[in-house]
């Protein structure tokens, strides 16, 4: 399944992609009114582009207070003068629309300013791919006009992140922890899961995927070892430690490599398991361009 499709997979919990309530402002709330046909500006960044036609481009941003909105630009694709060089990926715009109509479901993309092209993401290859896994689990986590506002800042961190050379991979790591936070999953690194004992560095951990949590040596034979991710006890406490931080404060932290190493494989199987499905760009990264 590409990317693109957006489609659910249909393991997916019947809560995931749940908006909290309450969460949206009322001026945010008043996008979803597909009656109106007044113009609306939203901050945005490009998660996926593709022809439409001979001249249109449909595009897929994930744009703040709002979510995930696809739009068609016409005439993109002919050199218009109010989209060249702007509906490029993970582009951060400044996008003028009107909202999408019960016919396609397509927002109408006015215009857009390019506010900060991540020019460096697109000229280096480890870079943009890592970027294309934060793309990937975006677009799998969410639905056109479903999301979290914690998604947008936390995107446009990670991309900033990367453009400014902040290690890619510690990047990686850091946005996965937060990610799966703001989608309703933070995982559990402060206590056992099956004897509830706070963390302490004297004992021996593994992660457990499919419940998020780690495991304490003790209570790991009884849990078995199939989906259980080998854990070292700094790696959780840098982990734990980036959990309580907010995201301008991340960049102090850091990880061995042999930690990133763990704490990629641990993200790997939680959301593997969470989406139910592969994130072919993470495992890719993974398997090749570790030296990043
Ligand atoms: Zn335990």
């Amino acid at each position: 399944m590409g990317v693109e499709s957006g489609l659910l997979p249909a393991g997916l919990p019947a809560t995931f992609l749940v908006r909290k309530p309450g969460r949206f402002q009322p001026h945010n709330l008043h996008a979803y009114d597909f009656m109106s046909e007044s113009t609306k500006e939203s901050a945005a960044i490009v998660l996926d582009c593709h022809d439409h036609g001979e001249s249109d481009l449909v595009v897929t941003f994930y744009c703040q207070g709002i979510g995930r909105m696809t739009g068609i630009a016409k005439g993109a694709k002919r050199s218009q003068k109010r989209f060249v060089n702007k509906l490029e990926l993970f582009s951060s715009l400044s996008l003028r629309y009107t909202e999408a109509k019960r016919s396609n479901n397509l927002a109408f993309i006015v215009e857009a300013e390019l506010l900060e092209s991540f020019l460096r993401l697109r000229q280096s290859m480890p870079l943009y791919l890592v970027a294309t896994v934060i793309r990937e689990l975006i677009l799998a986590a969410t639905r056109d006009l479903e999301g979290e506002d914690g998604l947008f800042p936390l995107l446009h961190w990670a991309l900033q992140s990367l453009e400014s050379q902040r290690p890619a991979m510690t990047v990686l790591v850091l946005f996965q922890l937060k990610f799966f936070e703001q989608i309703g999953y933070r995982p559990n690194l402060g206590s056992c899961l099956r004897c509830g004992q706070p963390f302490a560095m004297a004992q021996g951990y593994g992660f457990d995927s499919r419940a998020g949590s780690i495991v304490c040596r003790p209570c790991l034979g009884e849990l078995g070892q199939a989906a259980v991710v080998p854990l070292s006890r700094g790696t959780i406490k840098f982990l734990d430690s980036a959990q309580h931080q907010p995201l301008g404060r991340l960049h102090r932290l850091h990880l061995s490599r042999a930690g990133l190493h763990e704490a990629l494989s641990l993200f790997y199987h939680y959301g593997r398991h969470l989406l139910q499905r592969e994130i072919y760009s993470l495992k890719s990264l993974s398997d090749a361009h570790w030296q990043v």
